[in-house]
């Protein structure tokens, strides 16, 4: 009880655990079928038969395998950490061709019965001995081998279940719902058939008569049920991972899919990896086609179904997917794996390593295939978990850009649909080394800001960005592209957009100078709301916006509101820049003014603009009353 415990966390898997020894004492005997002319055995009888008695709450777990003779019984489960299979396995393993598939290996699992079982009948007749064999133990004083009866080779181990505590309740593993979950869950691909008794039912015909009568009442006649017991294969034996791709319909990995993962929809792309060598493996991988709802929340767990000689290890193993890829599901199967003694971990995770690093890499491959073939599912999965694979490259600063950045959409202004960063790059001139892009809650909404625009019209485009993760990866990627071809991914409405040619640099410095004090005035008009005003190399046409916010320094406008909305990171401002486009009509008014004197009235333009900026940016107003009352001195 003591070792038992402090091995397993999970009392649940006493039943793979002994349904494992069954399946292997149905391989031994069939193993040596194929060696023993005097062995005749159909290999469809062999199988395993799970039952219980919730009167005398016993839970039983027969194969008609090889069995025990009382020496063996007294050796195998006599000792712990005996194992007999494993001592077969490498006798064995020469011969084995690959057909059998032994579990047992550390000789400590059978005892996983006493963590449910207060007691533990285990009746046994070897293949070729008449007589049987009963080893009876309660886990604490030892155990007794007497003389019993059995009508065939085979093993029947018998729990009687503990009582229950006012904690602890061990009634579910006398239920038939609750083994039948136990066999799906972790014994599902188990070799051979697992049966058990389950209840159905069935209409009751009815005696002729009843139909006749019923007719001249005109009274509908409600078909009545009764339920009956049948014996059922509950596992599904074969793993489709296993089989051969060719031989296995899209239909068949979706029906898998579907029910393994519990989805409504079929996948959107089903790949299966396999490896040879000395970490043999088989992975059956699936994307699906939509989010789970749980996706972005704290609760959602990463991983893929971890099995070991077709018995399942871990249901959720984490080790095996990377974060970005965490919508991935599947299993990896592997004979190779050093377990740990319990099942439930791994010695050496390297191993696990290994295999995350070629699915990682198998995934990225797959992706790109699809965004390659299949355009439009492509979109829906970015749709789907392109924020995932984003907040990859921002969490890794940067250093998974490699990886990552080729497999991201955004939406291109100029193009008027989904574009990745290599085809902004294709359509785009040769310079500025720089992808223009803006950030926004709506593409609508950016399409006609005035820093936009003013960048499209001088004949570059610009990503539209609409998820809050979008600048935060820009900014961890600072450039997309090796070495000479590395462009500088730029926000339009921040620092220098390296579009004005020198003339007009020339031309905006002398302007910025003949103005100095009319922006000092302005600059502390709006009460440090803003770093500077300045002269704008953005918007430099009379048709063009009189004015615009930009920012300096690495926090956009659209970065601060994302980062008004967490809940610790509230109240950093961005260094803004009022900009004021020189050529406007309104400009010649506020130097007029400023030339008069007229201080009120440089002050009244400076809020109004200051504030319609904001406006169009999206962002709140200080002060809508003092706004709207300036607007209408105004009028
Ligand atoms: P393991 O399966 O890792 O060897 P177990 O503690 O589960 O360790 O079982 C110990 C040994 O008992 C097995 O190696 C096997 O020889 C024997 N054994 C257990 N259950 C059966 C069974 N149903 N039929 C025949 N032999 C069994
Ligand atoms: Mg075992």
């Amino acid at each position: 009880d003591l070792m038992i415990n402090s091995i397993y966390t999970n009392r649940e898997i006493f039943l793979r655990e002994l349904i494992s020894n069954a399946s292997d004492a149905v391989d031994k005997l069939y193993f040596a079928s194929l060696t023993d002319k005097d062995i005749q055995l159909n290999r469809a009888d062999l199988r395993i038969v799970v039952s219980s008695d919730q009167d005398s709450r016993t839970v039983t777990v027969s194969d008609n395998g090889i069995g025990m003779t009382k020496e063996q019984l007294d050796l195998n489960l006599g000792t712990i950490a005996h194992s007999d299979s494993l001592a077969f396995k490498s006798d064995n393993s020469e011969a084995q061709g690959g057909d059998v598939d032994i579990i047992g290996q550390f000789g400590v699992g059978f005892y996983s019965a006493f963590m449910v079982a207060s007691k533990v009948r285990v009746v046994s007749r070897a293949y070729g001995h008449d007589e049987a064999w009963a080893w009876e133990s309660n886990g604490v004083d030892g155990y007794t081998i007497t003389a019993a009866e059995r009508s065939e080779h085979g093993t029947d181990v018998i729990l009687t279940l503990k009582d229950n505590t006012d904690e602890e309740s061990y009634d579910e593993f006398a239920t038939e719902y609750g083994l039948r979950n136990l066999i799906k869950r972790y014994s599902n691909y188990v070799r051979y058939p697992v049966m058990m008794e389950v209840t159905k039912t069935r209409e009751v015909a009815r005696p002729a008569g009843d139909a006749e009568a019923a007719e001249g009442d005109a009274v509908e006649l409600q078909p009545e049920y009764e339920t009956y017991t049948e014996l059922d294969t509950i596992n599904s034996m074969i793993p489709i991972w296993k089989r051969r791709g060719t031989d296995v319909s899209q239909e068949e990995y979706n029906e898998f899919y579907k029910s393994d993962f519990h989805d409504f929809s079929d996948p959107a792309c089903t790949f299966t990896v396999h490896a040879e060598g000395a970490l043999s493996y088989d992975a059956l991988l699936f994307i699906p086609s939509r989010a789970p709802y749980d996706l972005y929340s704290k609760d959602y767990k990463k991983g893929l179904a971890l099995y070991s000689s077709n018995v399942l290890i871990m249901e959720k193993c984490e080790e095996l997917l990377p974060d970005y890829y965490n919508f991935v599901r599947g299993v990896v199967d592997s004979q190779d794996l050093t377990l740990n003694i319990s099942r439930e971990t791994l010695q050496h995770n390297s191993q696990l390593r290994a295999i995350a690093r070629r699915i990682e890499k198998k995934v990225t491959a797959e992706l790109k295939k699809m965004l390659e073939n299949d355009r439009e599912e492509y979109e829906r999965f970015f749709d789907n978990f392109g924020r995932g694979l984003e907040f990859g490259i921002y969490n890794s600063y940067g250093m998974l850009k490699g990886e990552l950045a080729d497999l991201l959409m955004f939406y291109s202004a100029k193009q008027e649909k989904l574009v990745t960063f290599a085809e902004y790059v294709e359509a785009a001139p040769a310079d500025p080394k720089v992808i223009y892009y803006a950030c926004g809650d709506s593409v609508e909404r950016l399409r006609k800001l005035p820093v936009v625009q003013s960048v499209l019209s001088r004949g570059y485009d610009v990503l539209l960005c609409t998820k809050d993760v979008d600048e935060f990866c820009f900014q961890a990627m600072m450039t997309y592209g090796e070495g000479d071809d590395a462009r500088e991914l730029k926000n339009v409405a921040s620092g220098d957009l390296a579009l004005a040619s020198e003339d007009e640099k020339a031309a905006a410095a002398e302007t910025a100078k003949a103005h100095e004090s009319l922006f000092a005035a302005m600059k502390d008009d709006l009460g440090g709301e803003v770093e500077r005003v300045t002269v704008s190399s953005r918007l430099t046409r009379e048709d063009e916006a009189p004015a615009c916010i930009t920012t300096e320094g690495p926090l956009s406008l659209e970065m601060e509101r994302i980062m008004a909305q967490m809940p610790d990171a509230g109240g950093i401002k961005s260094q803004r820049v009022l900009e004021l486009n020189a050529a406007h009509p309104v400009f010649a008014k506020l130097t007029a003014a400023q030339k008069d004197g007229d201080a009120d009235k440089v002050r009244l333009y400076a809020e109004l603009l200051y504030n319609q900026a904001l406006l169009i940016e999206g962002m709140p107003i200080d002060d809508p009353v003092a706004f709207a009352n300036a607007v209408t001195q105004l009028m």
